[in-house]
């Protein structure tokens, strides 16, 4: 087959799947691209969701092209087209309108939802979700100076949007079920530094706590509490969308399982982004991950093995977040207990870097972004790192790398 003329089709039109169809074209696809997607806005950028556009009223979604600029490299954009099934053996998805089109080649980039509480369903609260540009402006809506604004989670979403709710002059609280906030990445450190900023500017965090129920006046915690709330807004996690997968007889575990070229165990069939799984030979073990840059370099390295060229991506996992005005970078897998600190905690400026066999296996920096830049580096390399040059703040990281 000639693969430069296939018909390619992308269900998911997120950050995964239009970086995807971008680089189909710039690896000199000419065959159709179709990129289909649920909702009814052209692809855009996710990170400001959670920052930018909650905290300024006038704040515009950033969209990574216009429907023109994709009609321009000649893909064929379809918005509001939810697709309902995939038929494997005829290569053709149905969408939910009745239509059916034909496909050599498939990528799914159908990426996560979030994981809805039941126990605050129905309870006359009103509770929120954050994905999507409309959660986005009707969060920001509803962020309104004096409003009591409960998170439920004290992860990414949670962190953000407090902070956001803050600078929109609600008073906030954190409920988060683990003993500390940021636990999934898993440093010490850097939880309790997030404790100490949230708290100095007003947020009440409650780690440790689990929610018994809901009535209209609050949330009901397990040790007899009941947290005021005007707006609950909910951050406890994603689950992937896999049913299209499962349903087409595809390989499903924690994702949709993927080989190093992105393809699933049928043949034509790919995934990217956060609903697929794939071996990390960084963490050793099978892994969805769910981050921007991820999302981003993985479905790029994925288009090209899909047109037959070079697929070479393995990065160990990156993402920043931005509280208040700490800039927070995290890389691999920090934490443990001999977690290296440098720089000053108290000043919120400092890097904390995890080894593992001599190697940067983890490190978060706060507000000391040019430490991240050598520290992705240096993780990257592999390169056997003295763990009390790490500990020197002095110690310029630029000298690991060069040793
Ligand atoms: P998350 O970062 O996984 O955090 C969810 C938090 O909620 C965890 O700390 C979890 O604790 C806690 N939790 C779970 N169930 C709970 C419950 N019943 N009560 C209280 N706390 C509970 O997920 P997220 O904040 O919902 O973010 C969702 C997705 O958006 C992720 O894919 C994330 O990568 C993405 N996102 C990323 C960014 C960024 O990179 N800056 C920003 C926004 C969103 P346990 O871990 O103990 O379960």
């Amino acid at each position: 087959m000639d693969l430069s003329r296939t018909r390619i089709l992308i269900v998911g039109a997120g950050q995964a799947g239009a970086r995807a169809a971008e680089a189909l074209r710039d690896a000199g696809h000419c065959g159709s691209i179709t990129l289909l997607g649920e909702e009814q806005h052209p692809p855009y950028e996710r990170p400001q969701l959670s920052k930018a556009m909650l905290i300024n009223a006038d704040e515009e979604p950033r969209f990574i092209r216009t429907s023109q600029d994709w009609a321009a490299i000649d893909i064929e954009l379809g918005t509001s087209s939810p697709t309902v099934a995939i038929d494997v053996n005829r290569r053709a998805i149905g969408l939910s309108d009745g239509r059916e089109i034909a496909f050599d080649r498939l990528l799914l980039a159908t990426g996560t939802r979030p994981r809805r509480l039941r126990d605050l369903e129905n309870c006359g609260l009103r509770v929120c979700y954050l994905r999507c540009i409309d959660d986005a402006l009707e969060l920001r809506r509803s962020l309104v100076q004096g409003s009591k604004v409960v998170l439920v989670g004290g992860g990414v979403i949670g962190l953000e949007v407090a902070s956001a709710a803050i600078a929109r002059g609600c008073e906030v609280t954190v409920l988060e079920k683990a003993e500390r906030l940021l636990p999934q990445v898993g440093s010490p450190t850097l939880s309790a530094y997030l404790e100490r900023l949230h708290s100095d500017r007003g947020v009440a965090i409650c780690c440790n706590v689990s929610i018994s129920g809901a009535t209209a006046k609050g949330i009901a915690l397990s040790d007899g509490r009941t947290i005021p709330a005007d707006l609950v807004v909910v951050g406890v996690g994603v689950e992937p969308a896999v049913d299209l997968a499962r349903q087409a007889g595809l390989k499903v575990d924690q994702g949709i399982r993927i080989n190093s070229s992105g393809m699933t165990d049928i043949d034509g069939i790919y995934a990217a982004g956060d609903v697929a799984e794939q071996w990390s030979g960084w963490h050793g073990r099978w892994m969805r991950v769910e981050n921007w840059a991820n999302a981003q370099n993985q479905a790029i390295a994925t288009a090209r093995s899909m047109v037959g060229q070079d697929n070479s991506y393995a990065a160990p996992p990156w993402f920043w977040s931005d509280q208040f005005e700490a800039n927070i970078q995290v890389i691999g897998h920090p934490g443990g207990a001999d977690e290296i600190v440098r720089g000053d905690v108290a000043r919120g400026r400092f890097t904390t870097i995890s080894l593992r066999d001599g190697e940067v296996a983890g490190a978060v920096t706060v507000s000391s972004p040019k430490d991240m830049a050598l520290l992705r580096r240096l993780a990257a390399s592999r390169k056997r790192v003295n763990p009390s040059d790490m500990a020197n703040p002095a110690f310029d990281l630029k000298q690991a790398l060069a040793s």
